[in-house]
């Protein structure tokens, strides 16, 4: 079906009953264009987080399905509200959650991937002239049940629901005007990137960058979808999210990315024998712990330690389970450290510019930040290194790769 648009509003964008009247116009004047407009919202605010403080309130460590039930809600105000503002307006529009949208996905809650988009009802309504708009964050599994599918997920709702509608554009607007060289919230001269490739976006996403949710990019990349990233509060062009070539790169760093909620686990004196890495990570995998960095240090006397880091949201569970496996094989301790964040420069020039680790690693180290952990890829570093000292390194790598100089 062709000329359909759609759109996706993050939780700032529908904050107040102001704002998703503002916003409301904006979709009537695309759908004035010709378009068939299919609205993704976030819930209001912090709604979310506010939802998650309720739940935990009750139970410091809420799971499964009622969790979900609860956290969905927020999109299911946002939604209805929207679709109340433009009938407001004079125009027809239904809200629908991500079970009526046909979003099916995984069993497992909280962080469930989308398996499939069945948009069928979405098009009977848009044929009916309708303005569909659609929960995001959420879908249902095979029990029938609603899932939500990790924070900041509502993006990659919108990707997926663009691809199966097979959609003309796919464009997510939020409280800043595009993808910057880093936070521009926190970075003053961050300079916005009218184009980024899939492959940085993910790193960046992945490694911080709240803008986009990392598996939209995924999805984007993976159904060729170009992202446009714009401000829901004004008109300027925004960071267009597609295929580069690597020969229009020129420069070895495109951003730097921060995450402060990240957290260090280490296993000590570990018995160095075959198969304790893969117990230990297996463990953690089945439980849907997501393990970041690795390092496995030199044996010392038959033993040797591995350090790893999690998602804060991971982190009970994560201790739990490599605290219970170092008392079965013996391992003599297992620290944590929670007051660490991870920094990263990310940049597919890098793969051809030997070099830039090392001078990140100087720049840092000229500034009497000390680097934890180290991880690198082809297109990325990232540096463990003490919470306090974030902002500042960020600052330091910004301005050391000349980043708002484009
Ligand atoms: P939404 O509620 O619209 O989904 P988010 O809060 O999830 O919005 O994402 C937008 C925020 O991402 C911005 O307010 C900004 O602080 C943050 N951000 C972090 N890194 C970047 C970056 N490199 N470029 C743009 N925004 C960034
Ligand atoms: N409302 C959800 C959250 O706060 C999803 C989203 O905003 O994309 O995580
Ligand atoms: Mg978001």
């Amino acid at each position: 079906m062709d000329n359909i648009v759609v759109q996706k509003y993050g939780g700032t964008s529908v904050g107040s009953p102001e704002k998703i009247m503002r916003v409301a116009d904006r979709i009537l004047a695309t759908q004035a264009q010709g378009k068939k407009l299919v609205v993704i919202v976030s819930a209001m605010g912090d709604s979310t987080d506010d939802l998650i403080k309720l739940a935990k309130a009750i139970d410091p460590n809420p799971q499964g399905r009622e969790y979900d039930a609860l956290i969905s809600t927020g999109e299911a105000v946002s939604a209805s509200l929207m679709a109340i503002a433009i009938k407001a307006k004079g125009n027809d529009a239904i809200s629908l959650s991500g079970r009526q949208a046909g979003v099916y996905t995984e069993d497992n809650h909280l962080k469930a991937r989308i398996l499939d988009v069945k948009p069928d009802r979405i098009r009977k309504e848009l044929n009916l002239g309708k303005v569909v708009i659609v929960t995001g964050f959420q879908g249902v599994n095979s029990f029938d049940d609603v899932t939500t599918i990790g924070r900041g997920g509502s993006d990659t709702s919108a990707v997926v629901i663009a691809a199966a509608l097979k959609a003309e554009r796919c464009e997510i607007y939020t409280d800043v005007d595009g993808v910057y060289t880093a936070n521009p919230n926190l970075i003053k001269d961050a300079r916005k990137l009218s184009v980024v490739s899939y492959d940085e976006m993910l790193e960046m996403a992945s490694l911080g960058a709240q803008v986009l949710h990392p598996r939209s990019v995924e999805g984007a990349k993976a159904y060729g979808i170009e992202l446009h990233v714009k401000s829901s509060y004004n008109f300027n062009e925004g960071t267009i999210v597609k295929e580069v070539s690597t020969m229009e790169i020129k420069n070895p760093v495109t951003g730097v990315a921060y995450d402060e909620n990240t957290a260090k686990i280490s296993i000590q004196g570990l018995p160095d024998q075959p198969g304790t890495a893969g117990d230990l990570f297996k463990r953690l995998a089945d439980s849907k712990v997501n393990v970041d960095m690795i390092v496995q240090s030199n044996q010392v006397n038959h033993k040797n330690s591995i350090a790893f880091t999690v998602n804060d949201d991971d982190f009970s569970k994560a201790i739990e389970i490599t605290e219970s496996y170092a008392k079965e094989i013996k391992a003599e301790r297992v620290i944590f450290d929670k007051d660490i964040a991870k920094v990263s420069i990310i940049g597919v020039g890098m793969v051809s510019s030997p070099g830039v680790a090392a001078d990140m690693f100087s720049m840092l180290g000229k500034a009497g930040i000390n680097i934890d952990l180290i991880s690198t890829s082809e297109i990325k570093v990232s540096c463990i290194l003490a919470k306090k000292d974030t902002h500042k390194a960020v600052k330091i790598l910004h301005d050391g790769f000349e980043l708002s100089k484009g």
